[in-house]
């Protein structure tokens, strides 16, 4: 896959909000600072478009994510982030249910987690709730430049565990600091939107 071109197409707080058109689109899940912006950077080649936050938590929009006028990517809401009311944690459930239940041309939810840490309740809740929507369940193990390579297979363990996945594949190593699998990435999106 070739980056020809990437904008920030929308920033999205309500359904109104949404692009129109029925561009595929890839969403990505994950708790507060686990990289999703930096992910969404590295993938297109960008160093600032996704906006990496220093202030988890705060982002309460479903972003779009323009590339080569031809698919989207979508980082939605990150959660986790202990100190948020209830109220807040209720919005953050109604934003991501409102885009998973009103988005036909979304191709696949990603969750995205920290390769150094066994999932939280809330990345578990997450998955579930991806899988109940019948997505495949990729995952993407991020920080994968935190640990020595030797862990990787020891720390995926414990994700897929944790997940209860059967299927190894289904989760990638991944690093935006250092690249790590970026090139896998770029072609697993690929063969998504050729769905
Ligand atoms: P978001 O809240 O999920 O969008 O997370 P950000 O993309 O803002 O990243 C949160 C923090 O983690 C930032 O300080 C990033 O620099 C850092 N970070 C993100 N991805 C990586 C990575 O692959 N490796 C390392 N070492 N740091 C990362």
């Amino acid at each position: 896959m070739k980056i020809k071109s990437s904008r920030l197409e929308t920033i999205a707080a309500t359904l109104n909000q949404y692009p129109v058109d029925d561009l595929p689109e890839i969403a990505f899940a994950g708790r507060s600072n686990v990289g999703k912006s930096s992910f969404i950077n590295a993938v297109i080649n960008r160093k600032n478009l996704a906006r990496t936050s220093s202030k988890p938590g705060k982002t309460r929009t479903v972003n779009f994510y323009n590339i080569n006028e031809e698919f989207r990517l979508v980082d939605l809401p990150g959660y986790g982030y202990a100190a948020v009311s209830k109220t807040e944690k209720e919005n953050w459930a109604k934003i991501i249910e409102t885009y998973l239940n009103n988005r036909k041309n979304l191709y696949e939810t990603i969750l995205i987690v920290d390769i150094r840490h066994k999932p939280t309740e809330n990345d578990k809740q997450m998955y579930d709730w991806i899988l109940s929507y019948d997505f495949t369940g990729f995952v993407i193990a991020n920080k994968a430049d935190k640990i020595s390579k030797s862990k990787f297979k020891t720390n995926i363990d414990i994700i897929m565990k944790a997940l209860n996945i059967k299927d190894r594949d289904l989760i990638i190593p991944f690093s935006s600091e250092k690249k790590i699998n970026i090139d896998i990435i770029r072609e697993q999106i690929e063969n998504i939107i050729k769905y």
